[in-house]
């Protein structure tokens, strides 16, 4: 078919655009929640459905935003220590999700470092290395047991004054969660979307799976593996996509809740392959912050994801349940390949 079947994970710019008149289908490309997002269909009114389907991107960008006044993210942050505030059933819902990955993997996930993101400024575009005085005295307010969540009345409490919640680590997965069930509702039966690199496919293409290509975390250009997925996301972080340099040395976004610093695991990438997006996109900040041993612990004693790894010495590894349907192609760059069993 006309569409080109690979999809880069991480580097949705990088896909190329096609004609896909001919195929029955429509594509766009936005920015929203800080990244940019493709999204193609493929269908009866494609191209409606696309403009409705982007709409409501934009509508949970309003309630996700840390920075827009009016998001439910906002309000919860202002009101800290003094009151419960009215959510949707979605803000809820998503700081639920959050909540479990938070237990799950003992903290490594949290959506109450949002104080320590802001100290180094990823929420803005002021970067810089805070000292470490002031980063012990925000690190007592991460703690994800000081948020009241009340389902009866749709409401939220940061107990501490101190407190933020910054649902950066979670927030595409859910997106992709909510879209794939909302497109399922209009009869789509055949789409992928890619917010931010983080890819969900809906169905087949064509009768085969997708391929979604994983970027090599030292080269932009190049691939580590292509994966073959049907119904379910592909969600990577690493420190690669999102970073600022000072004094020669590179500090990434993804945080270490218990030193309030940029983790360093050993790991470089880490992709979660998943029915739930919104889970999985929790576990692949939280698994690149524990570092491959405890990693690997958590995906034993689990049975809903798959990961593949990409470590600093170069090893890109494979949990058991995936490798049948991964194809390493590293080998160029200097990857070595091996497969993790349970
Ligand atoms: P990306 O958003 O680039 O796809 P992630 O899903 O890993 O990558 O999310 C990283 C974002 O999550 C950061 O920009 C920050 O807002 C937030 N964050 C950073 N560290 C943590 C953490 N340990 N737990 C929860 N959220 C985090
Ligand atoms: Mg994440």
């Amino acid at each position: 078919m006309g569409i080109l079947a690979l999809f880069t994970a991480c580097s949705p710019l990088k896909t190329e655009m096609q004609d896909l008149a001919k195929d029955n289908g429509a594509e766009t490309q936005i920015f929203a929640m800080d990244t940019v997002m493709k999204m193609t269909i493929y269908g009866e009114n494609a191209e409606e459905i696309l403009n409705e389907a982007t709409q409501e991107v934009y509508r949970l960008e309003k309630e996700f935003s840390v920075n827009i006044e009016k998001s439910d993210v906002y309000q919860i942050n202002k009101n800290a220590g003094k009151m419960p505030v009215a959510v949707s059933n979605e803000t809820l819902h998503i700081i639920q999700k959050a909540q479990e990955v938070n237990k799950l993997t003992k903290g490594a996930f949290d959506i109450t470092v949002a104080p320590i993101v802001k100290a180094w400024g990823f929420t803005t575009e002021k970067q810089r290395v805070p000292k470490a005085d002031e980063l012990s005295q925000l690190i007592p307010y991460v703690n994800s047991d000081w948020i009241d969540l009340n389902t009866e009345e749709n409401s939220v409490l940061l107990e501490k004054s101190k407190m933020a919640i910054d649902l950066g680590g979670i927030a595409k997965g859910y997106s992709s969660d909510y879209l794939s069930q909302w497109l399922r509702k209009k009869q789509v039966t055949s789409a992928i979307l890619s917010l931010g690199g983080n890819i969900t496919a809906i169905g087949l293409n064509e009768g085969e799976k997708w391929k979604v290509a994983v970027q090599d975390p030292l080269n932009e250009d190049e691939f580590t593996g292509i994966l073959a997925i049907e119904d379910e996301s592909v969600i990577t972080s690493g420190g690669y996509q999102r970073y600022f340099e000072q004094d020669g040395k590179r500090y990434h976004h993804i945080i270490d809740p218990k030193s309030g610093f940029p983790a360093e695991s050993g790991l470089i990438s880490v992709t979660i392959i998943a029915k739930d997006g919104t889970k999985a996109d929790g576990l692949s900040t939280a698994l690149f912050v524990m570092g491959l041993d405890k990693a690997v612990a958590l995906w034993r004693n689990s049975d809903d994801f798959e990961v593949i790894f990409v470590t600093d010495d170069k090893k890109v590894l494979a949990t058991e349940g995936i490798a049948d349907s991964f194809e390493f192609v590293g080998a160029e760059q200097g990857y070595t390949y091996s497969t993790i069993s349970r």
